[in-house]
């Protein structure tokens, strides 16, 4: 093998979907592929909405990720014979009150000084563009360059894009096999091991957790909660995601939508609780009073997986052909296509990206010499 994955998510996935595309031979090793956050996420491309105060140097490369999408899904969608869900309909951020008035606006200008492409909409404008807003809405921003992927097909058409390719599915889990410091595959529960070339460590929030990474090498990784809900209604409620609150609301534009989300510290704690469901369910009705009217399909909770600067960790280890990618917190589908292109790279023999340096898991290492 030239490269084996822990991790079937939507990050493992690409990774090895893109490698296998290089000419690798891959295996993938989940006992459950997609079972993790992949399978809960919203599925929002939104590096200029979700671009924060203070994480300049970060928006780039999400820029950089997402304006991969349509050639990376174009190429999927041929690799595998399916649909991958993608949809370029945009992005409506919206106040309700005076503060959220206020804080819109704090939101825009940044986004205007960063030369971002965003348009400021009265509430007259706002709702002529979604009339299905509350009449009370204050005003809005307008990002038409964050799109969206339906994680519900993306996953499953990763998994037969690496199936047509020749990438072997291990439903099993994987612990690391080192010799002489240097990783050497993967050991899978029946005992079988698989040689590889590479491993990659893509396990999500049990990055952390998977058994023979040396310590040295365990990712800062923690779960962050995230409850979100399902729903089935009307296709024409909105056209494009709403965002307003601490919420959005996400049209699949066949009827489903998908509301969303909390961002909890709890451990591996997955509870759904009535407390989350009830305030997004409220938050979302104050901005498209509809919703009530909508058929509650599915409410569930995932782990996001969290590093200690919210930036993933993509890069080299210390421990010869070893390659970490995790830590994608709330942009594991917006960064899919920039970190599998990087990490395929790598693996088929180059070097890492100069844009992907910042992420790089070093910058946690502790220096030599210094204790805990
Ligand atoms: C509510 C919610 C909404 C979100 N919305 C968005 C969004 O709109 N846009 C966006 O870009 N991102 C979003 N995210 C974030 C996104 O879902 C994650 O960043 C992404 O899914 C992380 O992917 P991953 O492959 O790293 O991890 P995961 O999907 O968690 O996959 C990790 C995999 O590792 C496997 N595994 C664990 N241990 C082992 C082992 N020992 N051996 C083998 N396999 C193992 C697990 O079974 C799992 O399948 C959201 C997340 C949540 C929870």
């Amino acid at each position: 093998m030239d490269a084996v994955v822990i991790g079937g998510g939507v990050i493992g996935l690409a990774v090895a979907w893109r490698a296998a595309r290089a000419g690798l031979n891959v295996a993938v090793v989940d006992p459950e592929p997609g079972s993790g956050a992949s399978n809960f996420a919203a599925g929002m491309i939104a590096p200029v909405g979700e671009a924060e105060f203070g994480e300049e140097a970060v928006i780039s490369l999400n820029r950089d990720s997402a304006a991969r999408y349509p050639s990376f899904v174009a190429e999927l969608e041929l690799d595998a014979g399916r649909s991958a869900g993608y949809r370029q309909t945009g992005t409506l951020h919206v106040a309700v009150d005076a503060d959220e008035q206020s804080a819109l606006e704090r939101h825009y200008r940044f986004r205007q000084e960063l030369e971002l492409p965003v348009e400021r909409l009265s509430s007259r404008q706002t709702r002529d563009l979604e009339p299905g807003l509350s009449p009370s809405i204050r005003g809005g921003m307008l990002v038409d360059s964050d799109h969206q992927v339906d994680p519900r097909a993306m996953i499953p058409t990763l998994l037969q894009a690496c199936s047509r390719l020749g990438v072997q599915i291990h439903r099993s889990r994987a612990s690391l096999l080192v010799e002489a410091g240097r990783a050497t595959g993967v050991a899978l529960d029946g005992g079988q091991r698989i040689e590889a070339a590479s491993v990659v460590l893509a396990a999500g929030p049990w990055s952390g957790a998977v058994p023979g990474v040396p310590s040295d090498d365990t990712p800062p990784v923690r779960p962050v909660k995230g409850q979100i809900l399902r729903l089935r209604g009307s296709p024409e409620m909105i056209a494009r995601t709403i965002r307003g609150g601490s919420v959005y609301i996400l049209p699949r534009g066949d009827g489903r939508v998908v509301i969303g989300g909390t961002v909890e510290e709890r451990g591996f704690d997955t509870s759904v609780t009535a407390g989350a469901v009830y305030e997004l369910l409220r938050e979302a009705r104050a901005l498209v009073p509809d919703v009530a009217e909508l058929e509650l399909v599915e409410a569930s909770a995932g782990l996001r997986p969290g590093s200690p600067d919210n930036m993933p960790m993509v890069g080299d280890s210390t421990t010869p052909g070893l390659i970490i990618a995790t830590g994608h917190h709330r942009n594991g589908y917006l960064l899919a296509p920039a970190t599998a292109d990087a990490v395929a790279a790598v693996l088929a023999g180059g070097t890492w990206p100069e844009a992907t340096r910042p992420w790089s898991p070093s910058r946690f290492r502790r220096p030599a010499g210094v204790g805990a």
